[in-house]
């Protein structure tokens, strides 16, 4: 089912379904492509389009080995297309999906990598804003490296900014998951090239863990662990790697590594991690594998993370917030239940901070939500307006005026 895009490129099959549309297997002047043909609705934005048209040159400028090139963006009738260089493998979460926990190796092997692709996109200044495993493309057909990783490359490069305005945010709910903001978004400051470092330092602890620091539960509940929680060291990871990770999660964005150097320490790193079996972790709400959903013991749930945990005090000198079974381990209906309407990511569709269904954390989230559902009611209002505000503040710093594009190519 072969169709043309634009009068270069012809799609010939659908690789993968994504949050902004449908990338293709397609074939361009020079050779095989992937062709991500944007959803309709963004497609007939004008002024999304025409934010496109602008962002072009900066688009296809960054060229890089570890970064998925963008080629070409081709705006034609009712298409909007983004041609761009063909990996051919998987993504992270898919791996990731799969093996559940990397060896430390294999794993800093691959953050090393999108450290380098965000240091050239840094130097160029460009902030990705959406580094999560789901942009990390692994190719296949590259050289084997450390712990018989293949090469990552990061891809989607400009997309959260393009698509995630504040406006289309609260018209058709494209935002992201909140595991892997960065603590001065969520307080509404501009996102500079630090929050691509907390981001990927989120990346590295989930590929060791299993899980992300502070995901789980609700999104407002998650947006907040961002802020006033630290994380505490997973069993036996090196104690230099977890005094990496921990830099790049400092809340203060000064405080973290620059790309370059994060790369440059994750690699000194590796000879050591060398042979190093995946990290004997468990489930931040205990092991629930292969447990009966409706004989299971409310106490374990209750542990949850908080064993990982640290709060910080919003006050210095004040006590932490010990008092985990507050506001942080409401299961409520999430602002997207709510509304009614599909929240996106790259796999299935599935709400920030809502476990992946069928994995332990979503059984024990479904259990969660049967004991809670009284509380559901005096949450509601609470819910209601922190989705709103996580939706509007997301993003909030590129509310510029619109551009008024024409969408003729
Ligand atoms: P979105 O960001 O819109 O959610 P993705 O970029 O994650 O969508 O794309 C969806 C899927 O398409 C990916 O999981 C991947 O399998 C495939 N894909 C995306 N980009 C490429 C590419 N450049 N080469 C090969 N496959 C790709
Ligand atoms: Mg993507």
């Amino acid at each position: 089912m072969a169709r043309k895009i634009g009068s270069r490129y012809t799609a010939h099959q659908i690789l993968g379904r994504g949050s902004a549309g449908t990338v293709w297997l397609g074939e361009g002047p020079e050779g095989p492509v992937a062709v991500k043909l944007l959803r309709e609705d963004l497609a007939s934005d004008q002024e999304l389009v025409g934010r496109f048209v602008q962002e072009r040159t900066a688009l296809l400028s960054l060229d890089h080995p570890k970064v998925v090139g963008v080629r070409d963006l081709v705006v034609d009738g009712n298409d909007l297309a983004l041609v761009m260089d063909l990996v051919r493998g998987t993504d992270l979460r898919t791996r990731l999906e799969r093996e559940r926990r990397m060896a430390p190796e294999a794993a800093v092997a691959i953050a090393a990598d999108v450290a380098d692709g965000l240091a050239a996109a840094h130097a160029a200044g460009i902030v990705h804003r959406d580094v999560k495993p789901e942009n990390i493309l692994l190719d296949m057909q590259g050289p084997l490296g450390p712990g018989g990783s293949h090469p990552a490359l990061l891809t989607d490069f400009g997309i959260a900014k393009l698509v995630d305005t504040p406006r289309r945010t609260r018209a058709t709910k494209v935002i992201g998951t909140p595991d892997y903001l960065a603590p001065e978004i969520i307080e509404g400051l501009p996102p500079r090239a630090a929050v691509d470092i907390y981001a990927l330092a989120t990346v590295l602890y989930e590929l060791l863990a299993g899980f992300t620091p502070f995901g789980g539960g609700h999104p407002g509940a998650i947006l907040r662990r961002h802020v006033t929680e630290t994380v505490v060291p997973l069993p036996g990871i090196p104690e230099e790697l977890w005094a990496l990770i921990l830099q790049c999660l400092a809340k203060a964005p000064a405080s973290r590594l620059r790309a370059t150097e994060m790369a440059a320490r994750l690699r000194e790193q590796l000879p050591v991690l060398a042979g190093m079996p995946p990290l004997d972790v468990d489930e931040p709400y205990g092991d629930e594998e292969g447990e009966d959903e409706s004989a299971s013991a409310e106490p374990a749930v209750e542990a949850e993370a908080g064993a990982r945990r640290g709060a910080v005090p919003l006050v210095t000198g004040s006590a932490p917030d010990s008092n985990r079974d507050t506001h942080t381990s409401m299961r409520v209906p999430g602002p997207d239940e709510l509304a009614g309407g599909p929240l996106g990511t790259a796999r299935a569709p599935r709400s920030p901070g809502r476990p992946r269904p069928g994995s332990a954390r979503h059984r024990v989230a479904l259990r969660r939500r049967r004991v809670r559902l009284s509380l559901a009611g005096v949450a509601l209002a609470a819910v209601v307006g922190a989705g709103a505000w996580f939706a509007t503040s997301a993003d909030g710093s590129d509310a510029k005026p619109e551009p008024s594009v024409s969408a003729t190519p």
